[in-house]
């Protein structure tokens, strides 16, 4: 009895505390509500143990207590699974519908049967839920890593185990094949360890999902959701590498709107926000995939093409170039908007910084040669052969 009592009370004071670091975690990263909503679950096992602990050895075993436990067991898989759904992004109307139907029979039993039998079924209605709400947790875990699927096969272990409960109940009936102490046995063994596993589980997502978007942050243009200089030097990387080991072409471009800061000026830094924003959207429409398009300054965007040959390249950005009046035509009422482009292929060794110096170069004569203009600055073996 004695050590019943204490199992209850750690794990309602271990859950307390697991559902309060989630509280923590939900309010300090970013208030994803399923951090909140996982917090609850915690809550709710809490209430559960506390119901078991007061209904159990202290009250001489009151059956609505233990009914009230069952039903905070099930609620706090419900909030599991709800917290899950709400990080993918699915629909959760069938968590909501199992744990409605859990609920009812949970009540139907007590109330309709009762006694060991009404215990018995409950117990076994509570298990079939938990189990139920956490098959739900393994389909809403995409498996596209290594990460997903090691908690998917977490999860498919624990619901083994929650089903594994549900027999037990079923084996310690009234007259079945095994006692009622064995069946709490297999409960104490599992029970902590789901439900701190759990807990790691979850904080850890929280945690590893805020790293994510800080990374993702980190390597974008806030303004108009391309890569930013850093992004772009990240991703750079392993295309020059890969473009060198397969002697794949690979030309970096420059662009850079005209006379911009007169339309800064005329029309307000808002307006100048958006011709900013359509012209990204501009290069960004003529890219493939491989292609890098990133906001490197102000108004100032470098292109990254792989596996084009430079004739290629220069109809490209001469198209781009030629679509730039009517992409941004209307934009903030601005005049036509033009734009200028220097090119550069990348030669045998060069690092991505030498080519950006050299597609600012050609930008530069664009400019200087009355802008609206795309220029092609040859590499220096071609420039000293002509
Ligand atoms: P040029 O034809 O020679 O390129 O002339 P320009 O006026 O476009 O000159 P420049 O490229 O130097 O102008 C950059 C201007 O961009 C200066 C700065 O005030 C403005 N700018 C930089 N970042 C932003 C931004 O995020 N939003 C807005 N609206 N303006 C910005
Ligand atoms: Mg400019
Ligand atoms: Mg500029």
């Amino acid at each position: 009895m004695l050590s019943a009592l204490i199992t209850s009370s750690s794990l309602a004071i271990a859950s307390l505390l697991i559902g309060f670091a989630l509280f923590v975690a939900w309010w300090q990263f970013g208030r994803r509500i399923h951090a909140l909503i996982w917090a609850f679950s915690f809550m709710a096992a809490t209430i559960g143990h506390g119901a078991r602990i007061i209904g159990g050895p202290l009250s001489g075993h009151n059956d609505l207590l233990a009914m009230l436990a069952c039903h905070a067991s099930v609620a706090s898989f419900a909030f599991l699974a709800w917290g899950f759904g709400l990080r993918a992004g699915r629909d959760n109307r069938l968590t909501f519908a199992f744990w409605g139907v859990a609920t009812l029979a949970l009540l139907l039993c007590y109330f309709m049967i009762g006694g060991a039998e009404g215990r018995m079924l409950n117990r076994i209605i509570t298990a079939g839920a938990d189990a139920a709400m956490v098959a739900i947790i393994v389909a809403t875990i995409k498996a596209a890593s290594r990460r997903a699927l090691m908690l998917r096969f977490l999860f498919v272990g624990y619901g083994a185990y929650i089903c594994s409960v549900a027999a037990t109940a079923w084996l310690a009936r009234d007259g079945g094949m095994i006692g009622g102490p064995v069946f709490f046995a297999v409960l104490s063994i599992g029970t902590p360890t789901g439900m701190i596993a759990t807990g790691l589980l979850t904080l850890l997502i929280v945690a590893a999902d805020l790293a994510e978007e800080l990374r993702r942050q980190a390597i974008a243009d806030p303004l108009t959701g391309l890569l930013n200089r850093r992004g772009l030097e990240q991703q750079v990387a392993p295309i020059f590498a890969s473009s060198r080991a397969v002697r794949r072409p690979l030309v970096v471009v420059l662009a850079d709107i005209d006379h911009f800061k007169s339309i800064n000026d005329q029309l307000g830094h808002a307006a100048g926000d958006a011709v900013i924003r359509a012209f990204a959207a501009h290069l960004h429409s003529i890219g493939r995939k491989g292609d890098l398009v990133a906001r490197i300054g102000g108004e100032e965007f470098a292109l990254v093409l792989p596996g084009r040959e430079v004739h290629e390249a220069v109809a490209l950005v001469e198209s781009l170039r030629e679509g730039v009046p009517a992409a941004l035509r209307g934009i903030a009422s601005a005049d036509r908007i033009t734009a200028s482009f220097g090119i550069a292929l990348v030669s045998d060794g060069e690092t991505f910084e030498v080519t950006l110096g050299r597609a600012d170069t050609a930008l530069y004569r664009s400019k200087k040669g009355g802008r609206n203009a795309v220029t092609l600055e040859p590499p220096p073996e071609l420039a000293r052969a002509v």
